[in-house]
């Protein structure tokens, strides 16, 4: 089956000539390093390939090769789209309205809904590039600097450094292997996970400010004033969410980010044991058993109320 998976792909970029790659929006380090290690190696391939994500590429990862070649809207027609690292098409921001359903879907989201005529998911990599990495050597002799740079990026950010339950032995050899190819593990660890402006740190004080628990479930809120205040640009959760999963005495973490236009975006992360993806799928977002999302219409206050109630629910009934 996976063979037959492996083959197909194979196939579709041999005969590819124009390739579309994209992510999802609000890009983490793996959306990003998805779309430079697939997009870059495709061109050294010899493909004519854009590189497209709707929110552009976040500060943090614009040292990566090639970010400044990632633009917001496709140009022109493509014999090969290619959805990387994004369980649904909806979560890609609109990138391919009019260009139809995509041929390829590589992912390791346990949500991924299968939205492309081939969809290759698997949910126990540890990050999207560690499945590209063997699509990459089935067209490419070896991995060049800029595209394990790319690649280690991904696996750096989503295993908040080779430190998430699901780590496996098989992506630590991929990650010395990507080294030898030459990123530099350092720089990348830093500027993914430790380094953060100023005005990050003071939007961390609005949040760690009003914290909230209720027995095993910690949260916070972050307004839209909030971020004005703190002079914080981007409109995430400036990563917050992970100093919340630290918390030894509660079982779930979670944030609310007011968002423009009346929408909320709501973080999840869980100790293992609990799944908080079946809790985001309840309310059509997605993830990781351990880490989730979704976004919501509505006011902050009623979509809290609502996300508190059904995560007590679901804990209560474990
Ligand atoms: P975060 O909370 O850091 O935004 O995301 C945690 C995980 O859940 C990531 O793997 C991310 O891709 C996924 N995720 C976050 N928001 C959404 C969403 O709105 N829809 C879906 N399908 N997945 C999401
Ligand atoms: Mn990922």
């Amino acid at each position: 089956m996976k063979n037959e998976i492996l083959n197909e792909i194979d196939r579709l970029i041999t005969s590819a000539r124009r390739v579309l790659v994209t992510s999802h929006i609000r890009p983490d380090g793996d959306a990003v390093g998805s779309v430079l290690g697939f997009g870059l190696a495709l061109e050294e391939a010899g493909k004519e390939v854009q590189m497209v994500l709707a929110d552009g590429v976040p500060k943090n990862y614009r040292h990566l090769p090639g970010s400044d070649r990632v633009i917001k809207r496709p140009e022109g027609e493509f014999d090969l789209l290619c959805v990387v690292d994004s369980s649904d098409l909806v979560r890609i921001g609109g990138v391919l309205e009019g260009y139809g359903k995509p041929q390829l879907n590589i992912d390791h989201h346990i949500t991924n809904i299968n939205f492309a005529q081939i969809n290759l998911v698997n949910p126990q990599a540890v990050s999207t590039t560690e499945i590209l990495a063997d699509i990459i050597l089935m067209f490419a002799n070896l991995i060049s600097q800029p595209v394990a740079t790319a690649l280690l990026n991904g696996l750096i950010s989503d295993t908040l450094g080779f430190r998430t339950t699901n780590m496996t032995s098989g992506a630590l050899r991929l990650a010395a292997d990507l080294m030898d190819a030459g990123a530099d593990l350092p720089h990348l660890y830093n500027n993914a996970l430790i380094n953060r402006s100023f005005a990050a740190t003071m939007f961390w004080g609005k949040g760690l400010a009003q914290l909230q628990r209720n027995d095993s479930v910690v949260w916070t809120t972050l307004t839209m004033e909030d971020r004005k205040q703190a002079g914080y640009h981007g409109r995430d959760d400036a990563d917050l969410i992970t100093v919340l999963s630290a918390i030894v005495e509660t079982e779930i973490a979670i944030i609310f980010v007011e968002q423009p236009g009346g929408r909320v975006k709501v973080s999840w992360r869980s100790k293992p044991g609990i799944d908080v993806s079946q809790i985001a799928l309840k309310f059509g977002g997605g993830g990781h058993p351990a880490a989730a999302g979704a976004e919501f219409k509505g006011t902050v206050d009623d979509i809290r109320q609502k996300v508190l109630k059904t995560t007590t629910d679901y804990i209560n009934q474990l």
